[in-house]
This record gives structure tokens, sequence and C-alpha cells, in this order.
């Protein structure tokens, strides 16, 4: 989008130059930049298509776009996955907000589309944290002899005090 960074001289020009009756091209061509900045220029997007172009724009990016760390390098990739549910496919929740998950950086088209917890947790599984671990873990926890006998609710101040 060459046509919104313009130094406020070639915009002047431009329509100083549109004035004087000169085609698109001709334009382009004298200040040396595209055809369609100046088209941007003279004709800018009306809020409500910008708004739908946005829109296009997102949607694009969720279903052809993946940024991720390869290597402590965050990357950003052009991947073609499959479409989009309207849930989570591994709790079946639905929502709007699904993040592509995926487990190799040699195929990233291959994934799950994962609501925000399951996405944490597939991480998790991926990661070699286990299940059994954490079950483990919890269990041992809340055994009899680790387990305080008595919580005392308190009176948390009011951040403004
Ligand atoms: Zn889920």
């Amino acid at each position: 989008m060459r046509g919104y960074n313009l130094d406020t001289e070639t915009i002047t020009q431009i329509h100083k130059l549109r004035d004087l009756g000169h085609s698109y091209k001709e334009i382009a061509i004298r200040l040396g930049i595209g055809k369609s900045t100046v088209n941007h220029r003279l004709n800018p997007m009306k809020p409500e298509v910008k708004a739908k172009a946005y829109a296009r724009q997102k949607t694009w990016k969720r279903h052809n776009r993946l940024t991720t760390t390869i290597n402590g390098v965050h990357r950003a990739f052009k991947v073609l996955k499959r479409s989009r549910p309207k849930y989570c496919e591994l709790c079946k929740e639905i929502t709007s907000k699904l993040y592509w998950h995926h487990w190799d950086d040699n195929y990233l088209g291959i994934g799950l589309w994962l609501c925000w917890s399951c996405h944490h947790f597939a991480e998790g599984v991926d990661k070699g944290l286990s299940l059994d671990l954490y079950l483990g873990l919890k269990k041992e926890l809340t055994s009899e002899k680790l387990l305080v006998p008595l919580e005392v609710e308190i009176t948390i101040a009011p951040y403004w005090s």
C-alpha cells in the first residue's frame, strides 16, 4: 500500500496534475510512482469498503498464514490450512476463536483447528507433558498428608486504597 506512505509534496503534485487534466498513467510516470498509487490517492476507499477489505484480508490470513517460532526465530509462512470449522476439533466447543495447531515444522499445513485451551493442552502434550504426570502430581498434592486442613478467607483491599 505505497499510496498511504507518500510524502505531502507528492500528494499535492498528484492533485495538481490531475486538475491540469493529466491521466493517471501520465501522473504515475511523471512522479515515478505506480498507477494504482495515483488511483488510491484520487479515489480513497470509503470506510465501509475499507472495512470489508480488512475483513477479507483477516479471513485470508486465518486460512492461509501461519506465524510460528522455529529454532527461536519468529517466522511467517503461507500455508494452505484445512477449512476452518465452527467448533474446536478437540473439545467440539463452538467458537469463533480457533487456532491452527501444527506439530511438524516441515508440514505446516497438517494441523488441527483448536480453541485456546485445547491449543495449549495440545502444545503441552507435544512438548512431552504427560497427562499421567499431571494427574499424578495433582493426586500427590491432594493426598491427606499434604492437605492444609483450613483455608482462611481474607479481605482484599480495593486497588485504589
Ligand atoms: Zn477445545
